[in-house]
């Protein structure tokens, strides 16, 4: 089976977040099972940077390989890509990027047909590559080369839609009768077409799959996907075991892996205690957060908790970047308790490493959340995640139940400061339960989240459409 992976982001080569992180591995994933990939992605300045060889072939295009010699192929343009940002600067989105992503999609159909790599599924990733499957129909329907191509569309996160004013529609060259299914509250908006003409849509978990199709959390584009509701399917993103493995983590203090995790974890508690000037105790929760400061990431629940600081038992580290007014907040309440909570405003890999491995439990209490790594990155490394019951939390985190005493982290239904204070308070009282945390540590080790998993079900829904 041929597959063409179609993504703005690809890492090593360009990555922002979760989308480059995913279409960096999914791939390799793909491969090892047998799928033939071939990736294509718009050249973006930052590629020359990748660390890895680029190399210009006589077919006028530039390639490279991603790991298990997969071929990645970059759509040039200098006008287009060749600057600083992936999608914008200082002064917000770049104005033209309807323009952009248009030409990036109808190259990437027009270089198949010139490399004569005929594929039996593109796969696109994100509005960047929406239009992908609304091309291969309107350009491509009558192409012989196209005629059993089938076209897959991954959202990633449904918050960015790729909406642009109605006159940028007149250049897409595409016919009039077409905008309806571009059209959204006037404007043209390109995911909405992606979703509309994919074969298949999918998004990163079963949870968010479903939540999506709900006015709460369609973000406009609900009645859209209720619409294709039998081709919409939640696959849940897998997690780099080879960067996070506790057993082999080159960041740590101490390494571990279940057999030795609570000596390991207190000497790692105790380093990040240290280079923190937080007050060495064993004897109280040491609580971490790594991620965006964003509303997403439910920062106004965190705050909410740490309003309350002075008279609580328990450490907070805070690792992110992001909405100003959350940094310089958490810097305030961080500034008047020194030995109980600390915050660092950067983006640091070694340090996100060293909190996953050196705390007890993990806060996450995201508004939405379509996959998340944080919370698997801790169940990995033994860090108990306390998460709000939304989108992939609810696929990855299993709830304590006191009286079966089952379960590998803690969670709140109702997003509010109150019902984040109860788990918190649950996970607090059963911290202190040595036996008992010791058996969720256990539990949480057990989880699999292997790129392997995903990538079988993503061949399942290839197989699926193919049989079609
Ligand atoms: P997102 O919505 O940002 O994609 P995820 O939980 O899916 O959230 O993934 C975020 C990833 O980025 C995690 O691996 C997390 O450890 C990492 N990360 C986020 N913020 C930081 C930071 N300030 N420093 C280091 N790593 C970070």
């Amino acid at each position: 089976m041929k597959v063409a992976f179609c993504s703005a982001e690809v890492f090593p080569f360009a990555k922002t977040g979760g989308l480059g992180e995913v279409c960096g591995t999914l791939p390799v994933a793909l491969k090892k099972r047998g799928i033939d990939v071939t990736v294509i992605m718009p050249r973006f300045r930052c590629i020359q940077d990748c660390g890895r060889p680029i190399r210009e072939t006589g077919e006028g295009v530039a390639t490279a390989t991603l790991d298990e010699g997969i071929p990645v192929y970059f759509i040039e343009s200098k006008l287009f890509f060749d600057r600083d940002g992936l999608y914008g600067d200082a002064h917000g989105d770049y104005p033209d990027n309807a323009e952009r992503f248009q030409y990036y999609c109808l190259q990437t159909l027009e270089l198949l047909r010139r490399l004569k790599r005929k594929v039996d599924i593109v796969h696109c990733h994100d509005w960047h590559a929406a239009l992908i499957p609304v091309y291969l129909k309107a350009y491509y329907g009558d192409d012989p080369f196209y005629a059993k191509t089938k076209s897959v569309l991954t959202i990633h996160n449904l918050a960015h839609q790729g909406v642009f004013p109605d006159k940028d529609y007149g250049k897409l060259g595409l016919r009039n009768d077409l905008f309806e299914s571009f059209e959204f509250f006037g404007k043209a908006n390109f995911l909405k077409a992606g979703i509309l003409h994919g074969d298949r849509i999918t998004t990163v978990s079963p949870q968010y799959a479903r939540e999506i199709q709900t006015p709460r959390f369609g973000c406009g584009l609900e009645a859209v996907l209720r619409s294709r509701a039998d081709k919409v399917t939640g696959i849940l993103n897998g997690l780099n075991y080879e960067v996070w493995n506790p057993a082999t983590d080159p960041f740590l203090k101490e390494r571990y892996s279940a057999d030795d995790v609570e000596t390991a974890k207190s000497a790692n508690k105790t380093h990040l205690q240290k280079e923190f000037r937080l007050s060495v105790r064993s004897d109280i929760p040491l609580c971490g957060f790594v991620g965006r400061l964003s509303h997403q990431k439910g920062i106004d629940l965190i705050l909410k908790v740490l309003q309350d600081m002075k008279d609580r038992d328990m450490q907070v580290l805070i690792l992110g970047s992001g909405d100003g007014k959350y940094q310089r907040h958490l810097q305030e309440i961080a500034a008047q308790y020194p030995q109980k909570m600390a915050v660092s405003i950067h983006f640091d890999e070694r340090l996100a490493h060293q909190i996953y491995a050196g705390c007890d439990l993990l806060w996450m209490p995201s508004h939405f959340e379509p996959c998340g790594l944080s919370q698997m990155i801790g169940l990995r490394y033994g860090t108990i995640p306390v998460v709000h019951h939304v989108g992939g939390l609810v696929d990855t985190v299993v709830p304590f139940d006191s009286s079966r005493r089952t379960g590998n982290g803690f969670v709140f239904d109702k997003y509010s400061g109150e019902d984040f204070e109860k788990a918190l308070h649950q996970a607090v009282a059963v911290f202190h339960n040595k036996a008992l945390f010791r058996r969720i540590r256990q539990d949480a080790f057990a989880a699999d989240f292997s790129w392997d998993k995903s990538a079988h079900e993503y061949e399942k829904v290839y197989r699926c459409l193919l049989s079609d």
